[in-house]
């Protein structure tokens, strides 16, 4: 396989390959000061939990997921570690068959991870369906066509946009 080589718009090297793009945590958890997050977020490698403050109303949930998207002309893909918030059923359903068998299993819900590159179109709140696998983490399939994330994931991302987003994820 060809890896994918670009010149860096950051620092002006040329890199080769590219890194799976992750955040260890969604970014509204991220964003909430230290002791609140201590507090009311639950957060581990495939699962995050934010209780609600004060105890009153129902927690928001994610999983973790994998988005791969095409590079036009490219034989490597664009790999992002999105956070997908889900239905607190579909959580405890995630949750309670992780151990288990999970082929065949499928949950709705919305990304929640920011991405540089893509944060001007709207990225958070994107419907996506994720496929289970019993030995990996959930595939994601948005579900706007419309949308230009959606849009690459089809057609593939091109090139330039796949060296912003490496870029951007090298230098932060
Ligand atoms: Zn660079």
């Amino acid at each position: 396989m060809k890896p994918f080589r670009f010149t860096c718009a950051c620092c002006g090297e040329t890199h080769q390959g590219l890194p799976a793009f992750a955040l260890d945590r969604p970014p509204e958890i991220h964003a909430l000061p230290p002791e609140a997050r201590a507090a009311r977020g639950r957060v581990s490698d495939d699962f995050c939990a934010l209780l609600p403050e004060g105890g009153e109303g129902a927690p928001r949930m994610w999983i973790r997921t994998v988005m791969i998207l095409p590079i036009r002309g490219e034989d490597e893909t664009l790999e992002f570690g999105f956070w997908l918030e889900v239905s607190n059923e579909d959580f405890d359903r995630y949750l309670h068959s992780f151990d288990g068998e999970q082929d065949g299993m499928s949950c709705r819900g919305v990304l929640s991870t920011d991405c540089e590159v893509y944060r001007d179109f709207g990225i958070e709140g994107l419907a996506c369906t994720a496929e289970w696998f019993t030995e990996a983490r959930p595939l994601l399939t948005p579900d706007m066509a419309a949308h230009p994330l959606a849009r690459d994931w089809h057609e593939g991302v091109p090139p330039e946009r796949a060296a912003q987003v490496a870029a951007a994820y090298l230098h932060r």
